[in-house]
């Protein structure tokens, strides 16, 4: 019996890949005359992963390792101005305008009626909490946790924390290592909805094999795949 329905929140309740790769594209254009696209955007990887440590998941991490790539790659001649753009484009990326995935609002209503919310999201607090305020959809959870990662160590602190036992939770995301390789090792069920974009670090090359794992083309099929698991 599924009693609580956990939901990761940046590209599964909102767009925010896209406009990493968004981003990421227009620091290949500023690089253009140092380097092709393939190694900036290899070298920013690379980066990304060793600042994540120090830096956590989020947009700053993001914008200083951009900064980091354009100085190293450029061997040291990127510009002052060149050096702003990027930091604006960071700024500009903290400051966009909240876009629900479709069907998000509605379905975030519907099972809200039926069950108890988590929201477990990671990445900057305050830019989180900025989009969680925008989101309009706070109200519809009882629990909200940004977490440094999602790991099993991470999901098993909010569970205990909040009472819940994992095998009676269904978390839902559109990341493999994030979403749902977790939950499945602490023995619940995990939803993966896939986004059409795939961060790098969020990228899995194989589906888990397990009765406890589904996958939904969209939100929407979420309370008819509640409801069967819950024998109706
Ligand atoms: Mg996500």
């Amino acid at each position: 019996m599924i009693k609580v329905v956990a939901l990761d929140a940046d590209d599964t309740l909102w767009h925010s890949e896209s406009r990493f790769q968004q981003t990421q594209a227009r620091l290949s254009e500023i690089l253009d005359q140092y380097a092709p696209h393939d190694q900036v955007q290899a070298h920013l990887h690379e980066l990304e992963v060793r600042n994540i440590k120090l830096f956590g998941f989020g947009i700053k991490g993001f914008t200083l390792s951009m900064i980091e790539a354009a100085i190293e790659i450029s061997q040291g001649r990127i510009t002052a101005p060149e050096i702003h753009e990027i930091v604006m484009m960071g700024k500009a990326m903290l400051d966009a305008p909240m876009e629900l995935l479709d069907g998000v609002a509605e379905t975030v209503g519907l099972l809200a009626k039926d069950y108890p919310l988590f929201m477990i999201t990671k990445g900057d607090h305050m830019d989180q909490y900025n989009k969680i305020g925008n989101s309009g959809l706070a109200d519809h959870f009882t629990q909200i946790e940004v977490v440094m990662n999602k790991d099993v160590a991470a999901y098993r602190e909010v569970f205990s924390r909040h009472d819940v036992n994992a095998e009676q939770i269904m978390m839902v995301g559109n990341s493999i290592p994030s979403d749902i390789l977790p939950i499945l090792e602490l023995g619940g069920h995990g939803v993966y909805i896939p986004y059409h974009v795939t961060a790098s670090f969020e990228r899995h090359e194989t589906e888990p094999e397990s009765p406890r794992y589904r996958r939904l083309s969209r939100i929407q099929e979420l309370p008819a795949l509640l409801q069967k698991l819950n024998g109706g």
